[in-house]
């Protein structure tokens, strides 16, 4: 049951094989089981979860079910859920009880979908191991030596141990492809303005967007349907037709079923900061798209190398903005301790944030100062442009582009924790991604081998143009019906 596809649960459930009690409770078992070696969770409240299965099986019986009803999913701890503790990872929220439900909360409400509990992350968001988490680290479970990636740290470890039948996440510059590709299943970050930010703590409004991290491309496309759609409560959220995403997955038996697709290589991914085996896995897995009819274009994409020191003027730019939030007046940590209005905010602020946000808020700050902005800020909105451009100029020539998610396999804790600069490179392949707005996803294509023996999971990028996520999970899913890397599960678990 646990490595069942939200397909087989959903069919399970219909028939009554299965009720979404009995599932939840399942999973919580398992949770009660495993959580302690890994971390995943950072927030459970079964009473309420089963509370919701209960209502589920109360729907299936009335013959009102949809395909997500009685799922247990698990939701990364910065979507306020109505009556959850919602902590973003940090102190700050340590104690914080949301009175309202996020969009995709509430979607997933709508559906009947269980709720399982939250995930631990990065705080606020930023990171790309999860040990910025003021809950402490998350274990790879595939060797729990290693971290899970991040900042969606958390529901990556969840989906890859099983402790849920998927999740939600969120990617600013790589948050739900880099742990895929460290965990090994599939993570989709949608077009910026396809699913509504209401609701998710926000770290840099302009990157910021929520998505699946699912099993398999068609349980991410499941998610994507429940997730996606126009909210007015969003400024940024855009207004088209509801698509269904699961549409053409049914259809694939050719032999060629990606004939005519073009697969743009970026040829800046494939140079220096790629690990050499991770390599290998992915030119494997290019092979094997060109053997299913696609065709393979070299593309460049000149200004790639600028995207880091870009998103790290603009993501501390837009945080340190919306962290200002956080003062000790309204909610959230407040010193026990201090003399005046400036001292209870310092002191609260001082107390409730981590090293990294701290180090954000102050670079952000730096760069938005006056005779700074036009230098740092500016600079870097001027370059995001033309990082975007490039993009466009290469969609002329391909459907999709294909690279790494990530240069390298899961690294072990702490070893990247004292070199920022090292940690910020984990991104290399995903930041530009969000800086142009773009849809791209993590797909399962091999392993690598430690030399103490454990399988370590490499992921497949999958870059698509604006709102073509349906052709980018056909494409993953294509490649899902002839391997099989995304139904291997980590030993032991
Ligand atoms: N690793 C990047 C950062 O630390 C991206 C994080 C994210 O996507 N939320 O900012």
């Amino acid at each position: 049951m646990i490595n069942s596809s939200l397909k087989q649960l959903s069919t399970a459930l219909a028939a009554k094989q299965v009720s979404s009690v009995e599932l939840t409770q399942a999973y919580l078992d398992r949770i009660d089981a495993l959580n302690p070696h890994i971390n995943a969770y950072i927030t459970l409240d079964p009473a309420k979860s089963l509370a919701q299965a209960q209502a589920a099986d109360a729907k299936i019986a009335a013959g009102e079910a949809q395909p997500l009803t009685g799922i247990p999913l698990a939701q990364k701890d910065i979507f306020c859920a109505n009556g959850w503790r919602t902590t973003c990872g940090s102190k700050m929220l340590e104690t914080f009880i949301a009175p309202y439900d996020a969009h995709v909360i509430s979607q997933f409400d709508a559906v009947g979908a269980v709720n399982l509990g939250k995930t631990n992350m990065d705080e606020f968001a930023m990171g790309s191991s999860n040990e910025t988490s003021y809950f402490g680290g998350v274990k790879n479970p595939w060797d729990t030596t290693r971290v899970p990636g991040g900042s969606s740290g958390g529901s990556a470890a969840a989906v890859a141990a099983r402790l849920c039948a998927a999740a939600t996440g969120t990617d600013t510059g790589g948050s739900i492809r880099q742990p895929a590709s460290l965990c090994g299943f599939t993570g989709l970050k949608p077009t910026y303005g396809l699913v509504s930010r209401f609701g998710m703590i926000a770290f840099a409004s302009s990157l910021d967007q929520a998505g699946p991290m699912a099993k398999s491309a068609e349980d991410c496309a499941m998610m994507l349907n429940v997730m996606a759609g126009f909210d007015s409560r969003d400024s940024t959220s855009v207004q088209r037709e509801k698509e269904d995403y699961t549409r053409g997955l049914a259809a694939m038996q050719a032999d060629k079923p990606l004939q005519g697709l073009r697969i743009g290589l970026p040829k800046e991914y494939f140079a220096d900061g790629l690990n050499a085996e991770v390599a290998k896995v992915i030119e494997t897995a290019i092979a094997q798209y060109q053997a299913l009819g696609a065709q393979i274009v070299e593309i460049s994409l000149p200004n790639n190398n600028l995207s880091i020191p870009v998103y790290y003027v603009l993501a501390p730019a837009e945080a340190s903005s919306n962290l200002s939030r956080y003062d000790g007046v309204r909610y959230g940590h407040r010193a026990a301790d201090y003399t005046d209005l400036l001292d209870m905010y310092m002191k609260s602020r001082a107390e409730g944030f981590g090293a990294e946000v701290k180090r954000r808020i102050l670079i952000g700050t730096y760069v938005l100062s006056a005779g700074y902005y036009d230098a740092y800020y500016l600079k870097a909105q001027q370059i995001r442009r033309l990082i975007a451009q490039d993009f466009t100029e290469a969609f002329k020539h391909c459907d999709v582009i294909m690279g790494p998610a990530a240069p390298s396999t899961a690294f072990k804790v702490g070893e990247k924790t004292n070199d920022p600069v090292a940690m910020y490179l984990e991104d290399l392949y995903t930041i530009a991604v969000n800086l142009a707005g773009l849809p791209g996803m993590s797909i399962p294509a091999g392993f690598v081998h430690t030399t103490e023996g454990k399988a370590l999971p490499v992921g497949l990028q999958i870059i698509g143009n604006y709102f073509d996520e349906a052709r980018m999970l056909n494409v993953g899913h294509a490649y899902q019906q002839v391997t099989d890397w995304h139904t291997r599960m980590p030993e032991g678990i």
